[in-house]
């Protein structure tokens, strides 16, 4: 295995692998730095991914009890405008929906092909009757379609990984994967988030999807990580003039078409340092 020793898959990288298996060939095997802009306007960039830590942090420091009064003043220093909105809009629509047992920025891991896969959850409630409602908050200007979430190795893996988990949240014998849901809350559309009930059908899919991409990567060669023929990915990727797939950024403006979240590389983060649910 060409990976490094005690290599964690996360969605990130995972979805790294599945959109380029060279870019994840580059990015964690031989941990290529390359100075290159992300999109066309990087201060405009920075501010919102700036602004998306920033409300991940106010909407942790909520969920877990710090007084909304507290949070609404920081969130009011903030200079991205867009915070302003997104935070009030949070306080309006979120609340109600926040019934039960709360678990906070948690952490899970489970084994599938004998390699460590490891989630980080905004938030997990638990209803009275063992249910499980994941809540992932996103700051991106566009919603995605629902379809194109389901497809997403960010929400296999989070519903998988709880279904898993579930026994060391809530007490008896775990939840079956019919009482697990992932909602996607938008800033930008916060009446309704997208949600994403799961099914034993999936979870048996899921399963087996990830294994096998797992195993697949862990017996690659250097050579097996191949470029995308998706020329489009290029434009985001900053290995682009590396790949001679050009030197011009794509534009901020379409950047959400893709879907790219800033938020991904944000919470790329060193899983080791993280308190978890090991099962
Ligand atoms: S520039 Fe394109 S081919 Fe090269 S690593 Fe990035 S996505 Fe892959």
């Amino acid at each position: 295995m060409i990976l490094p020793e005690n290599f964690d898959f996360t969605q990130s990288n995972l979805q790294d692998y599945l959109d380029c298996p060279y870019r994840f060939y580059l990015r964690y095997v031989l941990h290529t730095r390359w100075p290159a802009l992300v999109v066309d306007d990087a201060q405009e960039f920075e501010l919102r991914m700036q602004a998306g830590a920033h409300f991940h942090r106010l909407a942790q420091q909520y969920l877990v009890g710090i007084p909304a009064v507290e949070i609404s003043q920081q969130a009011e220093s903030d200079p991205h405008a867009d915070l302003h909105t997104w935070w009030s809009d949070f306080l309006i629509h979120v609340p109600p929906w926040l019934k039960g047992q709360r678990w906070v920025e948690m952490t899970l891991s489970t084994r599938l092909g004998g390699q460590r896969l490891v989630a980080k959850y905004d938030l997990i409630l638990a209803n009275e009757v063992g249910g499980l409602t994941i809540f992932d908050w996103k700051t991106s200007q566009k919603a995605p379609r629902k379809d194109w979430l389901l497809d997403r190795i960010q929400t296999r893996l989070y519903r998988l990984l709880l279904t898993d988990a579930s026994p060391a949240l809530v007490s008896g014998e775990g939840t079956e994967p019919e009482q697990i849901v992932m909602n996607y809350w938008f800033a930008a559309y916060p009446q309704t988030p997208i949600s994403l009930p799961y099914n034993k059908a999936a979870y048996e899919r899921d399963r087996a999807d990830l294994t096998q991409l797992v195993e697949r990567i862990c017996t690659s060669e250097a050579a097996d990580f191949e470029r995308t023929s998706e020329v489009r990915r290029c434009r985001y990727c900053v290995y682009r003039s590396h790949c001679d797939r050009g030197v011009e950024a794509g534009a901020l403006a379409d950047f959400d078409d893709l879907a790219l979240q800033p938020e991904e590389s944000i919470f790329n983060t060193a899983f080791e340092d993280i308190p978890e649910i090991q099962i």
